[in-house]
């Protein structure tokens, strides 16, 4: 019965004849109108369609809702032998906080990352996943993609933060009396970045009170504050994992730097310090010798003069050091395709650069930034010009007019050549470079007799 054509088929068709006796045109300009009523990709070519100036909201990607955190969690295969753990430097159990989630036991989720992982809000926000635990999960092949890890770990942490439970101590330790004496031994830790804080973090589990961290400037937090910016990790992060630090008895003090006011490696060991561990980063900017003698006014900034005033600027309760976000306008060339250069990228359209360029002297098979911060400068309209060299600075009426660069190539045995013969000029207002940084010894300490 069903094989057969309906009595009325041929009438059925003619409701909705096929072919069309006239055109129904109308104009491009008139269709690019009406589409943006409804169409969600963005206008291709346009400057900049989400107004940037000053804007510092979240712009990740894997940041999810309930709702989002929840169907994730129920994709997740829980693999036996999981590769995303193998994956992960801090050998978080992943699949275990993930099946957390997935029950609605948001605190066992959160206590199972911290407990891991004392900056796990901070990890989930701006670890390179891409590179770790996600690069090696099951469904990395699959339609739907990894299992976004590092978006159920912020998720997880900040309910739990919303829960406002403090961290306390260790249960199964004897009460703090009973502790051999080592557990009352002084300990300094040089530095208040992610290494001092997790560091305290674990050694106050372990039953030791009276550990001290010694911090150069007047807030906290190292790069995490003063370099990442506020649209991937707001300062509320840093503050939330060092209050629960200090839960633990932790004591911080701010503007105290080694090296400085007296304070060195002997100094801590004369006021009874037994350990002192160092946690103080690489401060020094990498700079190339044709930026010698530029400053800020003539429009030069390095990454580490640039990235402290944005984040001072845009980060509420950071320091009482609240300054203007510095001023760009017109065209800024960043130098360099690592994570800080992108970072310079997004950070320079929020103080006002109209075009921002982001020059590096290798090809994009060598961009050593992680694909989800190079996909943030590309969506925001950042331009990319690859195998180009700085070679020098062209400046009118002092300040910074242009930069030359030549061509560069790899050649087949792997070494890279530049080509001084072919150079390239492009205009710019602005020159960030972000070429990694060192460490000087302002300190003293490389050749410490400690
Ligand atoms: C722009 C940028 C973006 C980044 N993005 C990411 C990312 O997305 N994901 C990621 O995983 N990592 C990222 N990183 C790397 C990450 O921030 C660092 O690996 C991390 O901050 C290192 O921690 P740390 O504690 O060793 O050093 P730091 O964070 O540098 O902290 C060192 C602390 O020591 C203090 N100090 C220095 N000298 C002294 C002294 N003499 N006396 C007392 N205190 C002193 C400093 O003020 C600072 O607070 C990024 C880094 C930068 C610069
Ligand atoms: S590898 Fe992927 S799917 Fe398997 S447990 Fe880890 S996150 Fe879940």
């Amino acid at each position: 019965m069903l094989s057969k054509d309906l009595p009325d088929i041929e009438s059925i068709l003619t409701l909705n004849p096929r072919v069309k006796s006239h055109a129904a045109l109308c104009s491009t300009a008139a269709k690019k109108a009406e589409k943006k009523h409804w169409k969600r990709n963005s206008e291709k070519g346009c400057d900049s369609c989400v107004e940037l100036e000053n804007n510092f909201d979240d712009i990740k990607h894997t940041t999810l809702s309930e709702r989002g955190a929840l169907w994730e969690a129920m994709r997740c295969l829980k693999c036996a032998d999981a590769p995303c753990q193998k994956s992960c430097p801090t050998n978080l159990d992943i699949k275990a906080f993930i099946t957390s989630i997935a029950n609605k036991n948001y605190y066992g989720a959160a206590r199972a990352i911290l407990s891991d992982n004392p900056l796990g809000l901070t990890c989930g926000m701006v670890c390179p996943t891409s590179d770790l635990c996600m690069g090696g999960c099951n469904l990395l092949a699959s339609e739907e993609g990894p299992i976004n890890i590092g978006g159920l770990q912020q998720f997880a942490i900040e309910v739990f933060n919303k829960m406002g439970i403090p961290q306390v101590r260790n249960p199964n330790l004897p009460p703090p009396e009973e502790m051999p004496d080592s557990y009352h031994s002084k300990i300094a830790l040089i530095g208040c970045g992610p290494a001092s804080i997790s560091c305290a973090s674990f050694l106050a589990r372990l039953g030791y009170d009276n550990i001290t961290i010694f911090e150069k400037q007047n807030y906290v937090g190292g790069l995490s504050s003063s370099e990442i910016p506020q649209f991937r990790l707001p300062y509320e992060v840093v503050q939330f994992e060092l209050d629960l630090m200090k839960d633990l008895g932790v004591k911080v003090v701010c503007e105290k730097s080694l090296g400085q006011g007296g304070m060195t490696l002997r100094s801590l060991r004369e006021e009874g310090y037994q350990a002192i561990f160092i946690g103080i980063g690489l401060p020094q900017a990498n700079k190339h010798r044709i930026f010698e003698g530029l400053s800020m006014e003539q429009g030069f900034y390095t990454s580490k003069d640039f990235l402290p005033l944005v984040a001072k600027a845009s980060k509420p309760g950071m320091c009482s050091c609240r300054s203007p976000l510095p001023q760009l306008y017109g065209r800024v060339v960043v130098l360099g395709a690592g994570d800080t250069a992108f970072d310079c990228a997004t950070s320079a359209l929020r103080c006002g650069a109209r075009r921002v360029y982001v020059v590096f002297r290798r090809g994009f098979t060598n961009i050593r930034a992680v694909p989800e911060e190079m996909e943030l400068a590309k969506e925001e309209k950042c331009e990319f010009l690859p195998f180009m060299c700085p070679k020098e600075v062209m400046l009118k009426g002092g300040r910074v007019h242009a930069l030359e660069f030549c061509r560069t190539e790899q050649m087949d045995e792997g070494e890279w050549v530049e080509y001084p013969e072919q150079v390239i000029r492009l205009k710019a207002d602005f020159i960030i470079s972000a070429f990694g940084s060192g460490l000087t010894d302002q300190t003293g300490l490389l050749g410490s007799p400690f």
